[in-house]
């Protein structure tokens, strides 16, 4: 274990929390019942457990136990907000307002829900990858039925603003909905101040369990409804069937409690470390930070590095840091990240750019460690480089 690169990729998931674990562990053996047992105790066990899990989770965003739906993560949750919504309301509209920047969970389904005639305007963000308010307000139009926004992108860090979002869409009459798989436990969320309508959740980014997540589903002013995609024993009042998995769902609660708990003195934290790092980067030039310089999750640094290929400086670095580079491996190509092209970045700066993702068990002395070698990796790539190009020119003399 101990000679493993140093895990600096929390945005894809994290490891999870000991206490976590702990909290979870008499669910699999001792308290294993099913919750819609009603007939005894193994039932009325999970159901308690279940119950003060859904209270913990409502009271974390502002909301109430009856408008928690769960989901295995954020992926589904995003799919039962846009299909759901669209499938419901349909006959009041068919246009859908988007962002370039979102993840695939989001972009994926609307470009699903386009091909049964849908229409969904994606919006552009502008270089520092905050969307132009007013550029939504004019792309509502009487029969946009949703408009879907993320919390906190999973490359750049980018917080949007969700209060002003709300606030538009809420005096439009329009739904509205956010991916918060990388803002729960990260930055204060609340529905009511927010005027959230549905907002997706999921547990493995914050040291939780993988394969447990929430919609969470306004229930008054307005009441939204959702058409439910996964059918079966009814489970969730109808919305999501399935036997419903207590021990991620317990993980999932506890994991969200610890991240609240932490969050200001962690914020803090992880701010400095990852101040520390782009200080030390940024000292060699021409190097690019990705995103709003403020406005952006404390754990996240996206850079663009001027003359090396992101993947060289990943190969570079394997050995030291576990980090993802701004292009994704789909399908056994590598395509330049959507996100980093959204920001109107040159296909060769997206190439050119590396995540790290810092997080609760990343120390000090780890951050400086990365620091260090990857400015020499950098600086190595650099002068290869240049040796490259110089006998390339002796060449073409
Ligand atoms: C990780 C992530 C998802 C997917 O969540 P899962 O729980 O893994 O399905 C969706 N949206 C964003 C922004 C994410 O970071």
């Amino acid at each position: 274990m101990s000679n493993r690169p140093i895990y600096l990729d929390c945005h894809a998931t994290t490891p999870m929390d000991e206490r976590v674990l702990e909290a979870m562990l008499p669910y699999f053996t001792e308290h294993f019942g099913n919750p819609s047992s009603m007939s005894h105790v193994y039932g009325w066990e999970a159901e308690a457990a279940l119950k003060q899990a859904r209270q913990k989770l409502a009271d974390a965003i502002g909301a109430t136990p009856e408008e928690i739906i769960f989901t295995s993560g954020a992926t589904e949750a995003n799919n039962l907000a846009l299909k759901g919504v669209a499938e419901a309301y349909f006959s009041q509209g068919r246009h859908i307002i988007t962002v370039e920047t979102e993840h695939k969970a989001i972009l994926d389904p609307c470009r699903y829900l386009q091909t049964l005639g849908f229409e969904v305007t994606f919006l552009s963000v502008q270089p520092d990858g905050l969307i132009d308010l007013a550029q939504l307000e004019q792309a509502i139009r009487p029969d946009t039925i949703l408009v879907s926004v993320m919390a906190a992108n999973n490359e750049i860090g980018v917080l949007q603003s969700l209060g002003e979002i709300g606030a538009i869409c809420r005096q439009q009459q329009v739904l509205f909905h956010t991916d918060a798989a990388q803002g729960i436990g990260k930055i204060l969320l609340d529905v009511e101040e927010m005027k959230i309508d549905l907002m997706s959740l999921t547990a493995h980014k914050i040291y939780g369990p993988k394969g447990i997540g929430a919609l969470y589903m306004r229930r008054r002013n307005p009441r939204v409804r959702v058409a439910p995609q996964i059918q079966g024993g009814g489970q969730e009042r109808g919305i999501r069937s399935g036997t419903l998995p207590i021990p991620q769902i317990v993980g999932f609660a506890k994991a969200v409690e610890l991240a609240l708990e932490e969050l200001k003195s962690e914020s803090q934290r992880l701010l400095q470390l990852r101040d520390y790092l782009w200080h030390a980067l940024c000292k060699l030039e021409n190097i690019h930070l990705n995103g709003h310089p403020t406005q952006r999750l404390p754990g996240n640094l996206n850079i663009s590095v001027e003359g090396v290929d992101g993947s060289a400086l990943l190969l570079g670095l394997q050995s030291t840091a576990a980090v993802s580079s701004g292009s994704a491996c789909s399908s056994g190509n590598v395509a330049p990240s959507h996100v980093l092209l959204a920001l109107g970045q040159s296909e060769m700066l997206a190439y050119a750019s590396v995540r790290f993702g810092i997080g609760r068990f990343n120390s000090t002395a780890e951050i400086e460690q990365v620091a260090q070698h990857t400015i020499s990796a950098i600086e190595s790539l650099r002068q290869s480089q240049a040796a490259v190009s110089k006998s390339a020119n002796l060449k073409v003399r």
